[in-house]
């Protein structure tokens, strides 16, 4: 792929809680690398919410994310009480981001973990399945949710699984269903996976059951590579397999559509560390890295990356990690910082 040498615009919203200091202190690598994008900065989150509008984004910065196709996220607060809608959600729907990629790898010896040899890629179909959101009362007491499967929606996201194993370097793809109960909307998803698994011949494929499945991941996570999965399945063996690699401050996430692109910490906005200067930037970066790749700057995202790898190698951490013994607690800056000395 060539890179682009041109100054591209980016959407970035610091986020509620925790959000505005790891997007600061991300923004300063990406600075400090020569990353060739200039920031163009959207309020969304609580304060919008709390200022009357009910799905937290004012109308005007939906042109800037359609205008600028590529948009940075900090976590956001979706306040508590009903009739404030989840601001993700309305995202992804709105904007087509199909693909939740989700790499889950683990940084062992240097950062303490169960599963040492972890290094999985989660790739979840994200907008159909139950979380189309449609929901009916029938009665009283009988309330229902509809499960929605389209074929262009199973295509999509199982062709979009292969060309990243196979342009990602990765020998196997996984997929993960209910197809013994769910014989239809399942059962559609894993048939599609079938018919276009022929076209890679270079990569291997594997079908599990999604509750053994899960469960070998959660036990034996050095036996998988890729995993493409449906939207519900997903953000529960994502959420699992994230934490698995010693912090759910460490993965960051691409969620992929035709015309835009999001790239986020997988964590939330932290309301409980907000403003002590403590949370870990790394979700974050690591977003910022994928984000790079996606703009073909992957000179500045190898950079960024192999320093922020020589950063955690060298005990330098955030207090969320468990370590090796010569870990240097620091704070959200001050990581940073030594990232961007490396
Ligand atoms: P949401 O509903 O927004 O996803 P959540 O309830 O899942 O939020 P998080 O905000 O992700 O919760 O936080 C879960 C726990 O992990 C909290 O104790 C939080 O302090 C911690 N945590 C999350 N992100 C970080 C981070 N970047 N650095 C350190 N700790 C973190
Ligand atoms: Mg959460």
């Amino acid at each position: 792929q060539s890179e682009t040498a041109e100054n591209i615009t980016i959407t970035v919203a610091l986020g509620d809680g925790i959000g505005p200091e790891i997007t600061q202190a991300t923004l300063s690598i990406l600075a400090a690398a020569g990353a060739r994008i200039t920031p163009e900065f959207i309020d969304i989150g609580e304060r919008v919410y709390l200022a009357g509008h009910s799905s937290g984004i004012h109308p005007a910065a939906w042109d800037t994310l359609r205008r600028n196709k590529v948009f940075l996220k900090g976590p956001i607060t979706t306040p508590s009480g009903s009739g404030y809608k989840s601001l993700n959600v309305t995202i992804r729907k709105s904007l087509g981001l199909y693909a939740n990629v989700r790499p889950c790898i683990s940084y062992a010896p240097f950062v303490s973990t169960l599963h040492p040899s972890m290094d999985v890629v989660i790739i979840r179909e994200n907008e159909e399945d139950l979380y189309a959101g449609i929901e009916h009362r029938q009665t009283d007491e009988v309330y229902q949710c509809l499960k929605l499967i389209t074929r262009p929606g199973c295509e999509k996201i199982i062709r979009y699984a292969f060309e990243y194993a196979r342009s990602h370097g990765r020998q196997k793809v996984t997929c993960m269903v209910k197809d013994n109960i769910m014989k239809m909307t399942d059962g559609l998803f894993y048939k599609v996976f079938q018919e276009i698994a022929p076209d890679y011949p270079d990569i291997k494929t594997e079908r599990f059951i999604i509750d053994i499945g899960s469960a070998k991941l959660a036990t034996r996570p050095a036996q998988f590579d890729v995993i493409v999965t449906l939207n519900l399945y997903g953000d529960i063996i994502s959420d699992i397999a994230a934490e698995m690699t010693g912090s759910v401050g460490l993965a960051g996430s691409a969620n992929i559509g035709d015309h835009v692109a999001m790239f986020e910490a997988i964590h939330g906005s932290a309301p409980d560390i907000a403003e002590q200067g403590i949370a870990n930037p790394s979700g974050m970066i690591l977003s910022a890295v994928m984000m790079l790749i996606h703009l073909r700057q992957a000179d500045i995202a190898t950079q960024i990356h192999n320093a922020w790898l020589t950063t955690i190698e060298e005990g330098i951490h955030t207090s969320d990690l468990q370590g090796s013994q010569s870990q240097q607690i620091v704070g959200t800056a001050a990581f940073a910082e030594a990232v961007i000395a490396r």
